[in-house]
C-alpha cells in the first residue's frame, strides 16, 4: 500500500511517515523543506523515516517539491492509495504578517491535492486541520458544532481548506477526514514552540518565559496520540466527510505547564512573565467525544507523562536540537 505524506519532513508529517514506514507501508513524502524553522530538524525527520523503512519491509522516498505545483501533485497522487496531507504554512503569529502566503499554501495547495485525489479514486484523504478554526470560544470545551470564527489568517486558511475537503467528500464521494489538532508536542517538535522553549531554558538554568499572565489554557497533545488517531483512518470510514477534534483530555494553564517542566528539570528556577501576543488564543480545549465515538480515540499521555518523555528525548538529542531551539 502506498501512502503519500505531504509535509513529511515536518514535525507531525515526519512522525507519520516514520510510523507508516515502520509498519511496512510504502511511503512517499512530498515536502518543499520550507525554511520556517531550521532545516536540520527536517533532515532528522527524513532520516527517521528512511531508518524505519530500512528496518521493515516498507519503503521511503523523499520528493522535494511544493503542494502548489499541481502537475507534481497530480503525478504523486496517481501512485498513492492514501494521502495524508500535513504540509502547511504553520504558525498563528507569522500569518498576521503574511496572510497571502497562508492562503496560497494552505488553501490552494490543499485544492491541488483534492483535485488530484478526486480523479484517482484515492482510498482516503486525511488532512491536518487546527483548533485555530474555532476562534474566540463561545463555550468550552469546543465541540465540533462550536461556531468557526477564526481570529488569524492561519485559522482562516485551515478552515477554508477543511471546508473544501468536506465539500469534496459530499460532491465527489471522495472519502476525506480533517483532524483538528490541538497544540501537538513531542520529539523533533518545531523549535519555536512553548514546550521546547521552556525545556531548553530550564536546562540552561534560565527561567521559562510566559507571555501574558499564564492563565491561558491549552490541550497539549502528545505526538504519539496524534499519530494513533491518524493510523486508525487507514481502515476506519466512520468519520468520512467530517472534521474531528484531536486533543488531549488534560487541559492545563500555560503557567502549570511551565511549572511542571521547571519542576522536572530545575525546581529552583523562577517563572518570568512578559507581554502577551494578541494573535494567540486565550483558551483552547477540545471535546474529543466525536473522536472517541468514531475513531476509538483514547489518548494515552497525561501532560506529565508526555513532558517527561519529551525531556528524556531532549536530553538524548540535546547536542543537535538545543542550538536550534536557542536560535528560534
Ligand atoms: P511543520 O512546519 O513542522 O511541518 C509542515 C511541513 O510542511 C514542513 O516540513 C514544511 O517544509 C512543509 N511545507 C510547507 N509549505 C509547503 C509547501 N508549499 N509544499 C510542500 N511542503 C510544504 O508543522 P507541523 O507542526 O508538523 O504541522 C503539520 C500540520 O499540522 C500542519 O498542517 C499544521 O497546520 C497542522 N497543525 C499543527 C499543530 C501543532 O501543534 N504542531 C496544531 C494544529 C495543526
Amino acid at each position: 500500500m502506498q501512502i503519500l505524506v505531504t509535509g513529511g519532513a515536518g514535525f507531525i508529517g515526519g512522525h507519520l511517515a516514520q510510523r507508516f514506514a515502520a509498519d511496512s507501508h510504502d511511503v512517499v513524502v512530498l515536502d518543499n523543506r520550507d525554511p520556517f524553522y531550521d532545516l536540520d530538524i527536517k533532515h532528522h525527520n527524513v532520516e527517521a523515516g528512511r531508518e524505519a523503512a530500512r528496518n521493515s519491509d516498507g519503503s521511503y522516498e523523499f520528493v522535494e517539491g511544493d503542494v502548489r505545483d499541481a502537475e507534481l501533485v497530480t503525478d504523486l497522487v496517481a501512485d498513492a492509495d492514501y494521502v495524508y496531507h500535513q504540509a502547511a504554512q504553520a504558525g498563528v503569529r507569522p500569518s498576521v504578517k503574511n496572510p497571502r502566503k497562508y492562503d496560497e499554501v494552505n488553501v490552494d495547495g490543499t485544492l491541488n491535492l483534492l483535485d488530484a485525489c478526486r480523479d484517482e479514486g484515492i482510498e482516503r484523504f486525511v488532512m491536518a486541520s487546527s483548533s485555530s478554526v474555532y476562534g474566540k470560544p463561545q463555550y468550552l470545551p469546543y465541540d465540533e458544532q462550536h461556531p468557526t470564527t477564526p481570529v488569524s489568517p492561519y485559522g482562516a486558511s485551515k478552515l477554508a481548506a477543511e471546508r473544501y475537503a468536506c465539500a469534496y467528500s459530499e460532491v465527489y464521494d471522495l472519502p476525506t477526514v480533517a483532524l483538528r489538532y490541538f497544540t501537538v508536542y513531542g520529539p523533533r517538535m518545531r523549535p519555536n514552540m512553548a514546550i521546547s522553549n521552556f525545556v531548553s531554558r530550564c536546562h540552561n538554568g534560565e527561567p521559562p518565559v510566559i507571555y501574558g499572565d499564564g492563565t491561558q489554557t491549552r490541550d497539549f497533545t502528545y505526538i504519539e496520540d496524534v499519530i494513533d488517531a491518524n493510523m486508525t483512518l487507514l481502515h476506519e470510514d466512520a468519520a468520512d466527510g467530517q472534521a474531528i477534534n484531536i486533543g488531549s483530555t488534560d487541559n492545563i494553564e500555560i503557567k502549570t505547564l511551565a511549572t511542571e517542566i521547571r519542576d522536572q528539570i530545575d525546581p529552583d528556577l523562577d517563572l518570568v512573565y512578559e507581554e502577551r501576543h494578541d494573535a494567540d488564543a486565550e483558551h483552547t480545549h477540545a471535546a474529543t467525544d466525536r473522536a472517541e465515538e468514531l475513531l476509538g480515540y483514547d489518548p494515552d499521555h497525561t501532560i506529565r507523562e508526555g513532558v517527561s518523555k519529551f525531556i528524556d528525548w531532549y536530553r538524548d538529542n540535546r547536542d543537535w536540537y538545543e542550538p536550534l531551539v536557542r536560535q528560534s
